[in-house]
């Protein structure tokens, strides 16, 4: 075994702090990776806590991974020693379940592997995140960086980019098409960035009006603070989409009627109360209502290959592990411009 140093939440109410955990030897079919870069999830936040139940503690997060390969297993041939890797939500599924073979591991039947806070196939042995120095993944589950992607810039691709290119793909979004992304946050700014290299037309809605400049330097041509009522007024029936990236409990009614006839409002945040909804918006103009989680593997690379095509990255503020609880609160606050990176270098042994 690989011993590794980390960081975790000891339990739902500890900050996390300095954690020793072992890594697998790396079988034929792995992938040793020195980890260079984590991107910081509200998800991460979500489970460290333990808002969504289930939590296995002590919990390393991080699910932002880029690093580089150091070593691979014998069968290995796609990729080699120096390699420079990403690894994002998942780390294993079952393979052969129709969701699973049609590319979509994140739906499989079996329950895909998480790559922290879940439980290896076979072996049951508990998953640890990208809060660490090195991780060891089945090459199945590795992506490759397209060269001229800064790594520590890429590193929120692997969850805030897979999670909003998803389903704007699967649902279909058009050049010319009309989106409001909720929530300027990791996953709303990429949204936003994403939804514009696609030829949309971007307006976010927002709780920070401070955050009206960023909004339109990502790429929005409108801003509207939510807490203001006439916003409701004057954007209603206006968009052919809307992703809705919040993070706690808000009123999904009163978005539904900001959509035109047949409009889709996605849901991607995942707060951990839930909130009622009325068949009202929804039936008056035939709008629908979806849900998204991440993007499989192959959809993930070809994210990372349209985003080194269209330049697209994400704004980070890079932060060594020691700032990790700082970060969390912050991100509580709303207070995230757009994503917390850390730097891996900070936790190698001085
Ligand atoms: P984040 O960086 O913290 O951004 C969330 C944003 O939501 C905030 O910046 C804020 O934007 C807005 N917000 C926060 N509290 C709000 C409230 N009470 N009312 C209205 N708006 C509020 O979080 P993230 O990393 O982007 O993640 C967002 C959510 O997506 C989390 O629940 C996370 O677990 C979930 N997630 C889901 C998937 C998936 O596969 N579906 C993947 C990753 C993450 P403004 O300041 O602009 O209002
Ligand atoms: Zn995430
Ligand atoms: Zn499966």
């Amino acid at each position: 075994m690989l011993k590794t140093r980390a960081y975790a939440a000891p339990s739902a109410k500890a900050p996390l702090s300095p954690f020793t955990l072992e890594r697998r030897e790396p079988g034929a079919h792995d992938v040793l990776i020195d980890i260079l870069y984590c991107g910081v999830c509200h998800s991460d936040l979500h489970q460290a806590k333990d808002e969504w139940g289930g939590a296995i503690f002590p919990l390393v997060p991080g699910h932002e991974i880029v690093g580089r390969v150091t070593q691979v297993g014998s069968a290995v041939r796609r990729f080699k020693a120096g390699d420079t890797v990403g690894v994002g939500c998942i780390v294993d599924a079952c393979r052969e379940c129709a969701p699973c073979k049609a590319g979509d591991e994140q739906y499989c039947d079996h329950g895909m592997v998480g790559t922290y806070n879940s439980r290896e196939r076979g072996t049951g042995a508990v998953t640890y995140g990208g809060y660490s120095t090195r991780i060891t993944v089945d090459e199945n589950f590795v992506l490759r960086i397209p060269e001229g992607l800064p790594l520590d810039k890429a590193a929120p691709l692997l969850c805030a980019g897979i999670t909003t290119y998803s389903p704007l793909r699967h649902y279909g979004l058009k050049a010319g098409d009309r989106i409001a992304v909720v929530g300027l946050g990791g996953l709303g700014h990429m949204g936003v960035k994403l939804a514009r290299a696609m030829g949309a037309e971007v307006t976010v809605l927002s709780t920070s009006p401070s955050k009206e400049k960023d909004a339109r330097a990502l790429g929005a041509s409108d801003f509207a603070a939510t807490s203001r009522p006439e916003t409701f007024q004057r954007l209603a029936g206006r968009f052919d989409f809307i992703l809705d990236t919040v993070s706690a409990p808000h009123d999904y009614n009163a978005y539904l009627s900001l959509l035109k006839v047949d409009g889709t409002m996605i849901l991607v945040g995942a707060p951990e109360e839930p909130t009622p909804l009325s068949a009202f918006p929804l039936i008056m103009r035939r709008r629908r209502l979806g849900g998204s989680l991440i993007g499989g593997i192959r959809e993930t690379q070809e994210m990372l290959d349209f985003c080194a095509q269209h330049g697209v990255t994400s704004d980070i503020e890079l932060i060594p592990i020691q700032k990790i609880n700082e970060a969390y609160e912050r991100m509580l606050r709303g207070d995230v411009r757009y994503r917390f990176v850390i730097d891996i270098a900070s936790l190698q042994e001085k």
